[in-house]
């Protein structure tokens, strides 16, 4: 994908929304300098026409650690009998998000945990309805698998926004990578038909992928992004696979950073107005500079996290992960200065989805 007749095609930008795989698969593959170079510029450009040049905000919160899953790439799996488990209580949650609202500014609270059924239905309706008492923000949730009547209750107690991850679109894959999954729970239907009640429930629904896992292809991840325009996402959210030394994927190796900036630069052009996080996933791979590099290629939300500085190293789904000897505050001013560095404004108001 050198000459310049090879380019012409994929760098033309398709506007009727038909991209297939086969126009996809040669973006994420290109490799040369100039070639990138040329490929962010498209994403940033699209970036700027459908979204603009604000980035928006979420805090986010990682209330537990404790998970009855087992997923094969992740470090607080059930297994990992290594880690420290630890869980936030109700009260201290409220306290949490009270502060990021409130003192640092942030306009989203974004609930992350484990799959813990240690925090029922009605714990969690309390914490979102406890939140919106106290302060003017949307509640985001990234709580893992509970049935569509549980997610109805967190809607109905005023939850606007989910975060679940379709992990990887290939169902052998998927499979592989979640035990007991092509049984009758947690199958990749499930997870799937989930994230389509999501949306119908009302949520603004995020979702993604790891990029670069294990047996994973260029296919895979064209797949990965049409998703996003099939069920009308409102967030992708993306990061490079990272190794956990104490998990069943030990030795494999990292995903790139590169590859993850292909994954967001092209998803940017082929999907324009949906949101798309420079995660933390991605800042690991390159702490200095590579939100920058992220929001510059197509990027244009960040996710700092809230969780007390005591926790942090305790919610390590990978290693190496950045901002575990930070305090929310430390996160909330590094976060204006990346912004701004990016040449961009942070984002006021909700940041509600642009998509509909
Ligand atoms: N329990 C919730 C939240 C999961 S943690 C849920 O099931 O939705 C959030 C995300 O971290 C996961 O969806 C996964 O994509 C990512 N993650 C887990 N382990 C990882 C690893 N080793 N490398 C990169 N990302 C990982």
């Amino acid at each position: 994908m050198t000459d310049s007749k090879g380019l012409s095609a994929p760098y033309h930008p398709k506007n009727d929304g038909a991209w297939t795989r086969e126009d996809i698969v040669p973006l994420l593959s290109l490799t040369g300098e100039k070639d990138l170079e040329k490929l962010f510029e498209q994403a940033d450009r699209a970036r700027k026409k459908y979204i603009g040049d604000r980035v928006h905000v979420r805090g986010i919160l990682e209330f537990s650690n404790y998970c009855k899953n087992d997923c094969l790439y992740c470090g607080i799996r059930r297994s990992n009998s290594n880690v420290t488990r630890y869980r936030i209580e109700p009260h201290e949650i409220v306290e949490i998000a009270e502060n990021a609202v409130n003192s640092l500014g942030y306009s989203t609270v974004l609930l992350q945990s484990g799959e813990d059924d240690h925090y029922t239905p009605g714990m969690i309706e309390e914490i979102i309805r406890a939140i919106l008492e106290r302060c003017d923000c949307r509640v985001a949730l990234s709580i893992g698998e509970r049935t569509l009547d549980e997610y109805r209750r967190f809607y109905d107690a005023g939850a606007r926004r989910c975060l679940v991850r379709f992990e990887t679109t290939n169902k052998k894959l998927y499979e592989r990578l979640h035990p007991g999954s092509s049984a009758t729970k947690n199958s990749f239907e499930e997870r799937m038909e989930l994230i389509k009640g999501l949306k119908s429930i009302g949520y603004q629904c995020g979702t993604g992928c790891m990029i670069g896992l294990p047996g994973q292809t260029a296919e895979d991840l064209a797949e990965d992004i049409l998703f996003y325009n099939r069920h009308n996402i409102n967030m992708a959210g993306m990061g490079p696979f990272l190794c956990h030394g104490d998990t069943p994927l030990a030795g494999n190796p990292d995903g790139t950073f590169e590859m993850a900036l292909k994954m967001i630069a092209v998803t940017r052009i082929v999907c324009k107005d949906i949101f798309i996080s420079a995660t933390t996933a991605l800042q690991t791979l390159k702490p200095i500079g590579g939100r920058e590099l992220a929001l510059q290629a197509g990027a244009n939300l960040l996710m700092p996290n809230i969780t007390p500085k005591k926790y942090r190293k305790l919610y390590l789904l990978y290693p190496n992960k950045v901002c575990t000897n930070e305090s929310p505050s430390d996160c909330s001013s590094c976060v204006t200065r990346v912004i701004h560095s990016a040449n961009r404004t942070v984002g006021s108001g909700f940041g509600d989805t642009l998509r509909k």
